[in-house]
């Protein structure tokens, strides 16, 4: 079904029209083989970039589309339900332009930026470790200050793009002072002395490659640091802020695919003589599905419109993110339900979907540290 979305321009409505079309056409057809292969689609990347997409919330002076975070989530959506991997790989990039973005001179912006938002590089967002997941405040991966240069060295975990990446913004410790000693870099992945390990063999989202990296007496320039010595963690949990937001939009999209999907086939699907449709125990069923993508995509929407009118949003991206990931894990487990052992086939997609949408409660924070963030703000 075509959501119908209240969008505040005529050009945001071309621009869903455009992410339809290319859901419809580009992603849809090629994300079960795709996922099955463990295949990471770069080329949809560059296609995305192509028409735009890889800049979509970021100034146009630096070579971003301008528009609205109302209006990227909303493509994230449409795009996540079509293939998880790509909705995912666009928030994840997104977000790992945001450090320079907001927090670098106006000389590194215009020197990097209008290449990382401009379509042909793709970027990844470095900072768990295997020893700082949730408590990312305690990472030990340290760059330190040598002349011109710092000297990286040390692990990072679980990196979306992983080996795949062109560029990487990096939480690193230049001190050890806790979490003032933590900073935030820009590093090209081309830098010798970084590398990649396997990609992690994951339960879903298998398209998307997942990685260790390892910094080996790497050395990146002084001015790829990103802010000041010390703001990193800062920078970072700002950025997780909008991220986050990206992921519940992630999280809609998938439970939208999900529900259509049971929709469809609820109508067609026959017992007792009648579709199963019309049993008041599916009914219910449904309905409770469309309360929960409904209500998610109301919950992002008031954090991204927050963000856009100017107004502190943090909480909001939480619950979001919250919301937005258990109403996806629910609704596409009823899913698979809805469609019987059909449901627990590779013949269809929702068993897929099931298997993405655990995904989206642990990374970006887990739910629980959701959980534990909103509880802060009440307190
Ligand atoms: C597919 C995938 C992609 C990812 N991509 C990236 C990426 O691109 N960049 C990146 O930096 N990271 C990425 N991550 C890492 C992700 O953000 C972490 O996995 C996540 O933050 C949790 O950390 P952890 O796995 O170490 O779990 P842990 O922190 O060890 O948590 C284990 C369990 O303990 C719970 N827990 C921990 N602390 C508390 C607490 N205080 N109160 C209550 N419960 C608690 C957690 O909720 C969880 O259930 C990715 C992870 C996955 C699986």
């Amino acid at each position: 079904m075509s959501v119908q979305r209240l969008l505040p321009t005529p050009e945001s409505t071309d621009l869903l029209a455009l992410t339809r079309e290319i859901a419809r056409d580009e992603l849809a057809g090629r994300a079960a083989g795709d996922e099955a292969a463990e295949k990471f689609p770069r080329d949809v990347f560059r296609l995305l970039g192509e028409s735009g997409f890889l800049g979509l919330p970021y100034a146009e002076e630096h070579g971003g589309g301008a528009q609205p975070y109302e209006v990227y989530l909303q493509v994230l959506e449409e795009l996540s339900s079509a293939w998880m991997t790509v909705g995912v790989g666009l928030s994840v990039h997104t977000m790992s332009c945001f450090p320079l973005a907001h927090f670098g001179t106006p000389e590194q912006r215009s020197r990097w930026l209008p290449d990382m938002l401009g379509g042909d590089l793709l970027g990844a967002y470095a900072l768990s470790e295997p020893h700082a997941g949730s408590d990312a405040a305690s990472l030990s991966t340290r760059a330190a200050r040598q002349g011109d240069e710092y000297s990286i060295n040390g692990a990072k975990a679980w990196i979306t793009h992983g080996g795949a990446a062109d560029f990487y913004t990096l939480m690193a410790r230049t001190s050890d002072d806790g979490p003032r000693g933590i900073s935030c870099f820009l590093v090209d992945g081309s830098t010798s002395g970084l590398s990649a390990g396997p990609p992690e063999h994951k339960m879903g989202l298998t398209g998307s490659p997942t990685t260790p990296l390892y910094f080996e007496d790497a050395r990146i320039a002084a001015d790829r640091l990103v802010g000041e010595e010390g703001d990193g963690l800062k920078i970072a949990l700002s950025a997780l802020d909008s991220g986050r937001l990206g992921i519940a939009a992630c999280a809609v999209g998938l439970a939208q695919a999900a529900l259509d999907l049971a929709v469809d086939y609820a109508k067609q699907r026959n017992q007792f003589g009648r579709p199963i449709i019309e049993f008041q125990g599916m009914e219910f069923l449904l309905a409770d599905m469309a309360a929960a993508v409904q209500s998610a995509r109301a919950s992002y929407l008031d954090g991204a419109r927050r963000r856009d009118a100017g107004l502190p949003f943090g909480q909001q991206a939480s619950v979001a993110k919250l919301v937005a990931t258990d109403a996806a894990m629910k609704v596409t487990t009823d899913a698979v339900q809805v469609l019987g052992g059909a449901g627990y086939t590779r013949d269809f997609p929702a068993e897929r979907y099931m298997r993405e949408a655990k995904v989206l409660q642990i990374f970006e924070g887990t739910n629980q540290i959701q959980r534990m963030l909103i509880a802060r703000g009440l307190k």
